[in-house]
């Protein structure tokens, strides 16, 4: 089936009691056995397995292709697990541009729990080769990546992490289902905050690993979720499963959007530079070409003047919201160094776009009269 239709119908069915077209909410925390002590209905305890959590998992594997799904209450709880899979003393290799949260993990609380991780520049294949040792059991890819939408080679990667014989894990949160399959492309776990497009309403925090294969990497995970707890309630998961059902038209109206947006400013005076990989000018635009169905909802773009014409022009805009985080229907515009604070290699004069689903000409509108 396609993937319109996956959306749609992946983890629904009528419910047999009511008729009900649209899945119940179901808080139980407990769940009724049989006489003799089965439970063939499948849940017992909801830290362990719920219905609506079920349903989200099952949407995603339908999503993505995998054989098995893992729900989380936030793509950081995920990401966590997915080190803590790991032992102290193993290596990883994660981009230099990780999502914020994702490098604060590994710096911050898996160093100190005995992972060691380098970080290179994902585009730079020697660089990822480079930085594998004989301990290496993880290789982290995100494409493309946050704040400048670099595009790395996924399949490549992906083939270095397997001479490795080191786990490979693509958070695909940016480009989605939509436009990227990673297990395709040589992925062992996909990660998701389904906080951003998924649920694509910014209304719901969770996040979601998919695996390829069942085995022992899976088993893993799963214990990481049920006894860690950090699972997401059932309203989450509910509000998650009706996010994607749009999930298909969405990105791709946000995708169109956003290189009408990219190729606007791309002309434009006050703009010194604009990274979009829809642009035929950036870097990763082939690789992009190969591995994306579209290029993506995120954009930045670098006002000239530095951080105050940057600043400035963001005060100015009406349509987009000055917020963080990405993925719902209202346009966000972000000043990205002042969010990450000292230390940021961002440049000063960035604003980081995300394109909603508002008519792209109104967007076009509101750049022009805030660039002036
Ligand atoms: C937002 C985001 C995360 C973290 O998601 P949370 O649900 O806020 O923990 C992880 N990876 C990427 C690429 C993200 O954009």
């Amino acid at each position: 089936m396609r993937i319109e239709t996956v959306a749609v119908h992946a983890g629904a069915e009528v419910d047999p009691g009511t008729g009900a077209v649209t899945p119940a909410i179901h808080p139980s925390t407990t769940f009724e056995r049989e006489p003799d002590g089965s439970f063939p209905r499948g849940h017992i305890y909801s830290r362990s397995s719920a219905p609506n959590r079920a349903a989200l998992e099952a949407c995603l594997i339908a999503l993505e292709g995998g054989v098995g799904a893992v729900a989380f209450s936030s793509a950081s709880a995920a990401t966590a697990a997915v080190f803590q899979s790991l032992a102290p003393g193993d290596h990883v290799v994660a981009p230099m541009d990780a999502y914020y949260g994702t490098g604060k993990l590994l710096r911050e609380v898996y160093a100190g729990w005995g992972l060691a991780t380098t970080f290179v520049d994902m585009t730079d294949l020697g660089a990822v080769e480079k930085a594998v040792r004989p301990t290496t059991k993880l290789v982290w890819a995100e494409s493309p990546s946050n704040p400048l939408w670099k595009v790395s080679d996924l399949a490549r990667i992906g083939a270095i992490a397997r001479a490795a014989g080191a786990h490979y894990v693509v958070d695909n949160t940016t480009a989605t289902p939509i436009l990227s399959s990673p297990f395709k492309l040589g992925a062992d776990l996909i990660v998701h905050a389904t906080t951003k497009y998924l649920g694509g309403h910014s209304d719901v925090l969770g996040g979601i690993v998919v695996a390829r294969e069942r085995g022992p990497l899976f088993d893993r995970l799963r214990t990481l979720q049920t006894a860690g707890g950090a699972v997401p309630s059932p309203f989450d998961c509910w509000l998650v499963l009706r996010g994607i059902r749009t999930l298909p038209y969405r990105v791709r109206a946000q995708s169109e959007h956003a290189l009408k947006v990219a190729t606007f400013l791309a002309g434009h005076p006050r703009v010194e530079r604009v990274h979009y990989p829809g642009l035929p000018d950036n870097p990763g635009h082939e690789i992009a070409r190969r591995q994306m169905a579209m290029f993506g909802g995120m954009l930045s773009v670098q006002v000239k003047g530095g951080a105050e014409a940057a600043m400035a022009v963001a005060a100015k805009m009406r349509v987009f919201t000055r917020a963080t985080s990405f993925g719902g229907t209202e346009s966000l515009v972000e000043h990205r160094a002042s969010i990450e604070g000292p230390g940021t290699t961002t440049p000063a004069n960035l604003l980081r776009v995300s394109i909603g689903l508002e008519h792209p000409d109104d967007l076009i509108e509101d750049f022009t009269q805030a660039l002036g």
